[in-house]
């Protein structure tokens, strides 16, 4: 899904690899390239790089996305996405790079952790006995090909922490293969856009929004467990935010039963 290296596309050469497809590569700190790929780039963020991003920084997601995302409109899917913020420097670096390396590597972005890989899967939707479709980003620049370490790109997702962040953002993933699947003169109101931006990315706001808002009325009452996690926890008010969102957009007829609206009372 996450491209890093969405300015340098004349540069790629685009392999088609499975899970059990190999490739050599390894990056290290004595690489002549080393952190050349963390400039000039586009960084796409899911909505749990951006949970891992503000808590390493100690930031509500309110003061994170101003200050190191602007936003884009996912191709083919009018949804908006944010993209990190590269410095205004003469190499357009990434605000985390350092000559030492990532500054945030333990919670770099999920397109950080696939690179050298792309993946394919927002583009295409994969069958359902397909694990997933993948591409590998040869550019000049990365020296990381030239090593002869070997990796399965099942392997290289193991390694890279990847698996995690997919499970985790496989709601939000949904809501965006949904969304392509429509025509692409199917528009979105600017309403229903900064309502999903919410959902997906600025859960602080969300989780005012919900508690803050009449939000819990408009609804059959929710399991109070489930209100207590959310209050407290980013990842369980994601799964929450993302049926939410999936109901609210494309099910209305047939929502997820926690979002079934409180019939009118009578009288
Ligand atoms: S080897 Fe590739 S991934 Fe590693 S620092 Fe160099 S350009 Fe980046
Ligand atoms: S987040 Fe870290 S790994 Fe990703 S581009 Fe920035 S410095 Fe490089």
């Amino acid at each position: 899904m996450t491209d890093k290296s969405v300015k340098k596309k004349a540069e790629i050469i685009p392999v088609q690899m499975t899970e059990e497809s190999t490739f050599k590569f390894r990056c290290h700190k004595d690489v002549s390239c080393f952190t050349r790929c963390c400039r000039g780039i586009d960084i796409m963020l899911t909505p749990y790089d951006v949970i891992r991003m503000k808590k390493c920084l100690g930031m509500t997601s309110d003061d994170f996305l101003p200050m190191y995302t602007e936003l884009r409109l996912l191709e083919k899917t009018d949804l908006p996405m944010p993209v990190m913020r590269l410095l205004d420097d003469e190499k357009k670096s990434c605000p985390f790079v350092r000559d030492s390396g990532c500054l945030i590597y333990e919670d770099r972005p999920t397109a950080c952790r696939y690179y050298p890989l792309g993946v394919a899967s927002l583009a295409q939707k994969p069958q359902e006995d397909e694990s997933g479709f993948y591409f590998l980003l040869q550019e000049d620049i990365c020296k990381g090909h030239e090593e002869s370490t070997e990796w399965t790109v099942k392997k290289w997702r193991e390694d890279q922490g990847v698996d995690l962040h997919d499970s985790i953002n496989a709601g939000w993933t949904d809501i965006v293969v949904r969304k392509k699947s429509f025509p692409q003169d199917h528009k979105l109101s600017e309403a229903s856009k900064q309502m999903y931006f919410m959902a997906c990315y600025n859960l602080d706001s969300f989780r005012t929004f919900v508690f803050e808002s009449t939000f819990l009325k408009r609804y059959n009452p929710f399991d109070p467990k489930l209100l207590e996690r959310i209050k407290v926890d980013d990842i369980a008010l994601l799964d929450f935010s993302t049926k939410w969102v999936t109901s609210t957009f494309f099910k209305r007829e047939n929502p997820d039963p926690m979002f079934r609206p409180l019939a009118p009372q009578a009288g």
